[in-house]
């Protein structure tokens, strides 16, 4: 094996990508063939049985498919693919960048939907979404988000998934950044559509979407697709029968995510991993508290994840104490509101409390 992988100059704290381990890199060394069992058996089969089994106890019930491309791109697969031809209609409940971003595919896709867009720091609570849903008995499928990066606000997916399915509904979770990070049951919940990507939670490198889905429910979506390479249920088919990819698959970043598959079970699995990210997070929220920098949430609605804090003065430079922390071997994450004036810093990736601790020391020498 390959020894000279070269050391990161800093750590990512930001939601993805995100600081992989030396083991997920290393993995990324070697060629793979993409036509004989070693690579789609023993690698991509492999995988999918345990995506649907860190995504519920069901296992039975849902299948994996994986898809090229982003995050963003196995939500626009999921929903292109969700929703019928006709007589279809999608609720989005948008509390955030990403959220809106699931309604602008929505209309992009031509896919009949309604927007309900609360401010960033307001989660949609179950009654909204029940409300919502006997005001309007055209919606069919619903989409959110659980954990929205824009803030790192924790969105109630328990709740809001019971209230999707008390009306009956075809239920889409962005789960993209809490997967494999935040404990989940999608059988238990009734999600349907669950997405995330490589490169959160699970700590691989970018390439690719996953989406954990409902067999019957994926297996009604055959003749849905608005977009030939987003088909999910296409790509589907194709791998349930051979674990190939419909087309090329990113071998290395494959490989590389079975390998943080890997080190997530050794770490434990998610519930451990979930551990480590909220004494991250804690740790982080206190000591910057300390230093006088506070959070934009309160801690009620603030995921273990990502965190924003506001400027701790009007004048405040951000771009100078990015550039600050950088040289110290910390890439923190702009905000992305306009509400106020915020910046992100993550927990998520091969990132510890030590490095939490280092962190904090470094912010507490800013000149
Ligand atoms: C990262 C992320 C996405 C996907 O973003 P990409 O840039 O396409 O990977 C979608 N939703 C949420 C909540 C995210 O955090």
């Amino acid at each position: 094996m390959y020894e000279h992988i070269p050391e990161n100059p800093y750590l990512l704290l930001t939601p993805g990508p995100l600081s992989t381990s030396k083991g997920v890199r290393a993995a990324l060394l070697r060629d793979w063939c993409t036509w004989d069992a070693d690579y789609n058996e023993e690698i991509v089969q492999h995988i999918r049985r345990r995506l649907v089994a860190l995504a519920t106890a069901q296992t039975e019930d849902y299948t994996a498919v994986l898809m090229q491309g982003s995050g963003s791109f196995g939500v626009e697969a999921a929903i292109g693919t969700a929703l019928p031809r006709a007589g279809g209609k999608l609720l989005v409940l948008a509390n955030g960048a990403y959220g809106q971003r699931a309604a602008t595919m929505a209309r992009t896709l031509e896919i009949p939907h309604t927007v309900i867009s609360l401010p960033e720091t307001q989660a949609p609570s179950a009654a909204l979404l029940e409300d919502a849903l006997a005001a309007d008995s055209a919606i069919t499928h619903v989409i959110f988000v659980h954990c929205e990066t824009t803030t790192g606000i924790l969105n109630p997916l328990e709740e809001l998934a019971a209230a999707a399915k008390a009306h009956g509904k075809i239920l889409l979770v962005d789960a993209m950044s809490s997967f494999g990070g935040i404990p989940m049951d999608a059988g238990a919940w009734g999600i349907d559509f669950l997405i995330s990507s490589s490169n959160k939670c699970i700590q691989g490198v970018p390439g690719f979407a996953l989406v954990v889905a409902k067999r019957d429910v994926l297996a009604r979506c055959g003749d849905n697709a608005r977009s030939h390479s987003l088909d999910l249920y296409d790509q589907w088919k194709e791998m349930d029968s051979s674990g190939k990819w419909r087309f090329t698959s990113p071998t290395h970043v494959v490989r590389a995510f079975y390998q943080a598959l890997d080190e997530l079970e050794q770490e434990g699995g998610v519930t451990a991993r979930h551990t480590r990210y909220r004494e991250n997070h804690r740790l982080l929220v206190e000591g910057m508290a300390a230093l006088g920098y506070e959070t934009l949430l309160p801690p009620a609605l603030q995921s273990p994840i990502i965190t924003s804090f506001r400027y701790p003065s009007p004048d405040f430079d951000f771009p100078a104490f990015y550039q600050y922390c950088k040289r110290q071997g910390f890439v923190l994450y702009p905000g992305k509101i306009s509400q106020a004036p915020t910046f992100r810093v993550g927990n998520i990736g091969e990132v510890y409390p030590e490095d939490m601790r280092r962190l904090l020391e470094v912010v507490a020498a800013y000149p």
